[in-house]
């Protein structure tokens, strides 16, 4: 196991700096209930830029603001949003004709792009870079002519939009019994990319089928399974086995947050539940637990998570010891577009600022 510490939780910033007192006493118990709470957790690089670009355009342009599909998988994010004055559709035919629309972080289809374009609406596009550089990988090798296996769950937006850039060329698989029902057209011109958030070890069991029936399979050229979903669940497994239960923070349409339970159980957690909020917590879960396990989905804000920390102090769980395996630093700046007018409209603001200024000094 990493480096692990005891500590109470006494304080949470907004965007979920956890603050906590170490004492040995706390580190070295074994007999009192005690949390273990995952590091890394919670949102990452891309959800944190998908979520900035909602809230820089409602500032720069004023509410309303279309966000096409949900524009990361959390429900408490999405309804924070939508307070603030975003507006969530389904598709862009929803969006009145010369609105701004911001495209989620899952990415989307080429095509979605053009609606856009036929509907004179300004988007902004706040797919996550790792997505997109699916993206380009499938393009690329669709331009090569080969066979792409795209390995992800069915009906998923990011499997969707990847899939969208080369559908002549992509087939889906879903899982390692999906890879029973491939064909190709030519064995020695074959790739396998992904979806970013799935489980690891089953990406590499339905790599392991597919390899069997094709052994000249290529890989990426980079993992397509993205950092934080591997930290994520590499920290979870760490602790899995010493917890009694796992609690994921996280909404059951985020894919990373349900594989997180999944990866939990495999990893010998007795028990692992998602929950959205702290509320939801079934007492009965607890019930003769010493040991319960805390963490989050990539799209999860920290304050649901202190929140969740919170209900199990009042029920004895107050030692919390922070586990880390990973120091995450990546961060990704906004979308170009998004840039270009925040820039245009500070220097229109110094403009007027100097305007002023020489208005006041003349009288
Ligand atoms: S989970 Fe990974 S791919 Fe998805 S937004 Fe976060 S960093 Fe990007």
């Amino acid at each position: 196991m990493g480096v692990w510490w005891g500590a109470r939780v006494v304080g949470v910033g907004p965007r979920g700096t956890y603050d906590g007192r170490v004492t040995e006493a706390q580190a070295t118990s074994e007999t009192r209930k005690r949390v273990l709470l995952a590091k890394p957790r919670g949102y990452c690089a891309g959800v944190d830029r998908a979520v900035q670009t909602v809230e820089e355009a409602l500032k720069l342009y004023g509410a309303p603001i279309y966000v096409r599909k949900q524009i990361v998988h959390n429900k408490h994010v999405v309804s924070t949003l939508e307070r603030q004055g975003a507006i969530f559709v389904e598709e862009n035919e929803e969006v009145p004709e010369g609105s701004i629309v911001i495209f989620s972080a899952h990415g989307v289809a080429p095509e979605v792009y053009e609606q856009a374009r036929e509907r004179s609406l300004k988007a902004i596009d706040a797919t996550c870079p790792l997505v997109t550089k699916v993206h380009h990988e499938a393009r690329r090798f669709a331009a090569e002519d080969y066979d792409i296996l795209l390995i992800g769950h069915e009906g998923h937006e990011e499997v969707i939009g990847t899939a969208g850039e080369a559908p002549a060329h992509i087939q889906l698989v879903d899982g390692p019994e999906g890879a029973d029902k491939v064909t190709v057209r030519d064995p020695a011109k074959v790739v396998w990319l992904s979806q970013t958030t799935l489980s690891v070890d089953e990406t590499m069991e339905t790599v392991a089928r597919l390899k069997q029936r094709l052994p000249l399979l290529q890989s990426p050229p980079s993992d397509d399974i993205c950092y934080a979903t591997q930290n994520r669940q590499h920290v979870v497994k760490e602790i899995a086995a010493e917890c009694d239960v796992v609690i994921v923070v996280g909404s059951r349409n985020s894919s990373n947050s349900v594989r997180l339970v999944e990866v939990a159980l495999d990893a010998g957690a007795r028990a692992g539940h998602l929950v959205d909020y702290a509320h939801e917590i079934d007492d009965a879960w607890l019930a003769g637990a010493t040991t319960v396990g805390v963490t989050s989905g990539a799209s999860v804000p920290d304050e649901l998570v202190m929140q969740v920390l919170d209900h199990l102090a009042a029920r004895g769980f107050t030692d919390v010891a922070e586990v880390t395996t990973a120091d995450e630093r990546l961060t990704f700046s906004l979308p170009q577009e998004l840039k270009r007018d925040m820039k245009a409209a500070a220097a229109e603001r110094a403009k007027s600022a100097a305007a002023l200024a020489a208005t006041v000094a003349d009288a």
